[in-house]
């Protein structure tokens, strides 16, 4: 447990309530009286630092109006800040862009004869012929969003990315983000559209595997996509569907875990607003919320998913993050009764649930516990606490047993 942590964990509690308390005075203007100011408020998710490494909170891979999405790039970014992310990767579809024949259709009464010109589907999402042209901007999404965030003031890192989908059965579906240019990445054949991504530097993760899928092995087509060295990592989490078997791939393999929304409606719809859990996100352990430092750390596999209070990862890393996280202390030694007591406190907003045998223990944020250990039988000696927590997941679909080290 890091000393700089409880120390900024307790700075940001006071300007909180600081903040809390100027909100409530109406104002009055000329014609209106205010009845109550609503501020932005942003849910602040605190997390520990992990061996040195500040944790950094993405989504990549979420939809806008111009794909299939519901809402505006503006509103996408608003709400991944008021959710309490740090960074956000728009990734709509490169094949499939909804707004084109609506856009055609409403814009028809500026054309001389009032009708709507016709609607071509270009690129890949023309089945007939993937070499037609595409008539729109593919970049344009993200170029709204990164202006806005930039007007605007919110302290939030945009990426720049899309979601390369062929066939969900056969391809798969990928996205690629840190892009340079999404237009140039629109190729006929899914392995050139990959090549493109990765030759602009991108990041590139195999989403939601088990998607329309009976199987989580392989496609013939997946094999080679995965052979020619065009995947970084998977979405072991997709919205609230865990892929345990990912996790296992992802180690063997040297690939980094992701979790993200996917989402295509407001977050709110699928993710509670405010409360104790929060929306499905990537983890990062990185030195600085700089691009350079979050592409460092996401090709290095310091990540863990969270998705609904659970976490999932390595079982180093999601040692470290517990460890960061609660604070271990004696409380008291039983020489007579032979044990010692312990009181584990959790300075983090995420919970624990420690399973010792049968009982289960729910260590939740910002709250302390009380448990005592005895000896070990065949050293003889003070055991320290240890637990299977069950809201982690790791390797071979397991919760992963750990030790909680003693704070000095
Ligand atoms: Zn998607």
């Amino acid at each position: 447990m890091k000393r700089s942590f409880l120390l900024l964990a307790s700075v940001a509690l006071c300007i909180s309530t600081a903040m809390a308390q100027a909100v409530h005075q109406p104002t009055i203007g000329k014609t209106a009286i205010r009845l109550y100011n609503q501020p932005a408020h942003r849910t602040e998710i605190i997390l520990p630092q992990v061996k040195g490494y500040n944790i950094y909170k993405g989504d990549f891979h979420v939809h806008t109006i111009y794909s299939d999405g519901e809402v505006t790039p503006r509103e996408r970014v608003r709400e991944a800040w008021y959710d309490g992310l740090d960074i956000i990767a728009i990734t709509d579809h490169l094949e499939l862009r909804s707004y084109e024949k609506f856009m055609l259709k409403a814009h028809a009464p500026y054309n001389p004869d009032g009708k709507p010109y016709e609607y071509i589907r270009g690129g890949a999402g023309n089945k007939k012929d993937p070499t037609t042209p595409i008539y729109c901007d593919l970049d344009a999404t993200y170029d709204e969003a990164r202006s806005y965030v930039e007007k605007e003031e919110i302290p939030i890192m945009v990426v720049r990315g899309t979601e390369i989908w062929r066939n969900a059965r056969t391809t798969g579906e990928y996205n690629a983000f840190f892009l340079k240019d999404i237009t140039d990445v629109a190729k006929p054949d899914i392995i050139e559209s990959l090549k493109e991504a990765k030759s602009q530097g991108a990041i590139i993760i195999h989403n939601h595997p088990g998607w329309r899928r009976k199987t989580m092995d392989k496609s013939e087509d997946q094999v080679k996509i995965y052979e020619q060295k065009l995947v970084d990592g998977i979405e072991v989490v997709n919205g609230l569907n865990l892929y345990p078997q990912m996790i296992d791939r992802c180690v063997e393999e040297d690939l980094t875990i992701f979790a993200n929304t996917d989402c295509h409606r407001t977050s709110a719809q699928y993710f509670p607003r405010g409360g104790e859990i929060f929306r499905t996100m990537t983890f990062i352990m990185a030195k600085e919320c700089t691009e350079k430092a979050i592409k460092e750390a996401l090709l290095k596999r310091r990540t863990i998913g969270y998705s609904h209070n659970h976490l999932i990862g390595e079982q180093m890393w999601l040692e470290e993050f517990l460890n960061a996280a609660v604070e271990c202390k004696v409380v008291a030694v039983n020489e007579k009764k032979g044990h010692r007591a312990f009181q584990l406190t959790n300075h983090c907003s995420v919970p624990f649930i420690l399973r010792r045998g049968k009982t289960i223990y729910t260590l939740n944020p910002f709250q302390s516990l009380r448990v005592n250990f005895g000896k070990n039988k065949e050293t003889g000696k003070y055991s320290n606490p240890t637990f299977q927590v069950d809201n982690m997941w790791t390797v071979g679909d397991k919760h992963p047993k750990m030790v909680i080290e003693i704070d000095k």
